[in-house]
């Protein structure tokens, strides 16, 4: 690849989308954000992302580097080899066949990946896991989904449906979850699941981040809220550890955030409930918001060099 090579990599968010340009090395030479407006529907989020796509290519261009690749990241089910949005909750987006059409508009190979597992790899490759081989990236929000990354490349599934980790069963007859269940792990610890439940036993409102600080200045309902939610996440890990056996977790998501009040009572949780099973390194992520972004880089990237990005080899 030309010292001048870049890769337009968009990670695509209910919310927000942040965009860059990248270099091979993984280093972002350009990063800038537009709003989804998700609420305008699916076709006109295609559009925005079609146009800032293509207007970070013409950007590349004026700053005199070569625009090589597209790598895009999306939530939800993403069908990663045919490079389509299959289901959305939060876009939208319904059997978007993504990959075509910003190959189409740009002229450029694209890559469509899923944002959490594009997060994972970018985490363990240039992140919290770097260097540790066997990573889990969890990343906790308004919901929970995890990456089960070995040697930079991510689990994909049978399905495309490997790293549902909200999904994981820790309070049966618990929270009814989004997905219809009563007591997954996202109904419980999820920081949307953290800041209602907290409403409901203190009568008052506050999100995840604010029960985090109440729980640490002493505030009871807070304190039992925190435990809870700690308690529930340190079950899920402790499952996904005798699955995985990996050497590092890395926390990420709005959760995370709460830092050392979140991860040191969790690392002690966990270590309890390890029996025979080695102790993994629980870390907070090191790339913030970034990462899928980055991770969306990396996939296009891989798919350039013909390397795997997933254990699906093609
Ligand atoms: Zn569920």
């Amino acid at each position: 690849m030309a010292s001048g090579d870049v890769v337009v990599a968009l990670d695509v968010g209910g919310t927000g989308m942040k965009c860059a340009l990248v270099r091979p090395d993984g280093v972002a030479v350009h990063t800038e954000r537009h709003p989804t407006e998700a609420a305008r529907g699916p076709a006109a989020v295609v559009d925005t992302i079609l146009d800032v796509a293509e207007g970070l290519a013409g950007k590349a261009r004026a700053d005199g580097f070569t625009p090589v690749a597209l790598g895009v990241a999306v939530p939800g089910v993403v069908d990663e080899a045919r490079g389509v949005a299959v289901w959305s909750a939060n876009v939208g987006f319904r059997d978007v066949p993504l990959r075509d059409l910003a190959v189409a508009r740009l002229g450029l190979p694209a890559t469509l990946g899923h944002d959490v597992r594009a997060g994972g790899i970018a985490e363990a490759r240039l992140g919290a896991g770097r260097g540790a081989g066997h990573v889990l990236f969890v990343a906790i929000g308004t919901g929970i989904a995890a990456a089960h990354v070995v040697d930079g490349a991510a689990s994909l599934g049978a399905h495309g449906a490997a790293g549902e980790f909200g999904h994981i069963l820790v309070r049966p007859g618990g929270p009814r979850c989004g997905c219809g269940r009563p007591g997954c792990l996202e109904a419980v610890a999820s920081a949307s699941a953290v800041a209602r439940r907290y409403a409901e036993l203190s009568g008052t409102p506050g999100t995840a981040a604010e029960v985090g600080e109440r729980a640490a200045a002493g505030e009871p309902a807070a304190v039992r809220v925190w435990r809870e939610t700690v308690e529930a996440l340190a079950d899920g890990l402790a499952t996904a550890q005798a699955l995985f056996d990996v050497a590092t977790i890395v926390v990420g998501g709005g959760l995370a955030q709460a830092g050392a009040r979140l991860l040191d009572p969790l690392r002690a949780a966990l270590h309890e409930r390890m029996t025979f099973h080695r102790q993994p390194r629980l870390v907070a992520a090191a790339l913030g918001d970034e990462a899928g972004c980055l991770g969306a880089a990396l996939l296009a990237l891989d798919a350039r060099r013909g390397v795997p990005t997933t254990m699906e080899a093609p």
